[in-house]
């Protein structure tokens, strides 16, 4: 699981940190660091060959680095949801604290839609999600996360599925098989033909969805988990080095991990 991160710092990978430290200092943007932080850059700066440091400190940079796509930690999302709210919506809202049971985020759903910072609609035929807070530059009246077949009779494993996996966007979480730790050789006929035949989508949607492969220094990712509610499901036909993805239907344990990591709780109890 990854998310993605501004350039300016940050990946989990000892390398990305040492890059930004050696060669992209200009660009770190530290004036919302705390002394504590400081003290941790400078080490870090002087230091950068000591993993054990960058492991140390990695959390607490990344708090504070341009993290332009997660939330706050311990932020309270309110969701909007149009048509109002209904049977359908509370079990999209119990799927989605799912997630809130691994992180410090809650969601809420409201009837405000000048105070929800996440809209959801339910339009036929795809679902969809922005990522993270770019879902506060999307126009008020228009939703942020789409859910395409929710219907009452669809398998709950199937609802559950798209759920954690369009609120994981909602997080700031990018795909499993496009990450960098996943470099895969996809048999891209097939896959063009299969998305087009089953879902009608564009050779330009399964470029996006599938084949672009996030930058390691634009995310934070961990070792390749397959078991990821962020992995769509890939079959070993659709690639040409023998990789495939199960379908997943609940959070693996990196995914909860990982959301706790990147959601700290900081109210102390
Ligand atoms: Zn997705």
């Amino acid at each position: 699981m990854k998310v993605e991160f501004t350039k300016e710092l940050t990946g989990d990978a000892f390398r990305d940190l040492r890059i930004a430290v050696n060669e992209r200092d200009n660009n770190l943007i530290t004036e919302n660091f705390n002394a504590e932080q400081i003290q941790a850059l400078e080490k870090l700066k002087t230091r950068p060959e000591h993993i054990y440091l960058f492991e140390e400190y990695r959390l607490l940079l990344e708090m504070s680095a341009q993290t332009k796509k997660l939330w706050k930690p311990n932020q309270i999302l309110k969701i909007y949801f149009f048509g109002g709210q209904d049977n359908r919506t509370k079990r999209v809202l119990d799927y989605a604290s799912i997630w809130s049971k691994h992180c410090s985020i809650q969601f809420q759903a409201t009837n405000s839609i000048e105070e929800a910072q996440l809209r959801i609609a339910f339009q036929a035929p795809s679902s969809w999600s922005y990522i993270g807070t770019d879902a506060l530059g999307v126009p008020r009246n228009e939703p942020t996360i789409n859910f395409g077949w929710l219907s009452d009779d669809l398998p709950e494993r199937d609802y559950k599925q798209v759920v954690l996996h369009e609120f994981g966007h909602a997080l700031g979480l990018i795909h499993e098989h496009q990450s960098p730790a996943a470099s895969v050789k996809w048999n891209k006929y097939l896959v063009y033909w299969h998305f087009w035949e089953n879902h009608k989508w564009t050779k330009a949607d399964v470029d996006r969805n599938i084949f672009q492969e996030f930058e390691t220094n634009s995310t934070q990712h961990s070792a390749l988990d397959r078991l990821s509610i962020m992995g769509y499901y890939i079959p070993t036909q659709f690639t040409l080095d023998g990789q495939e993805f199960p379908m997943n239907y609940d959070l693996s344990e990196v995914d909860k991990k990982y959301i706790g990591e990147l959601y700290p709780n900081l109210i102390l109890s």
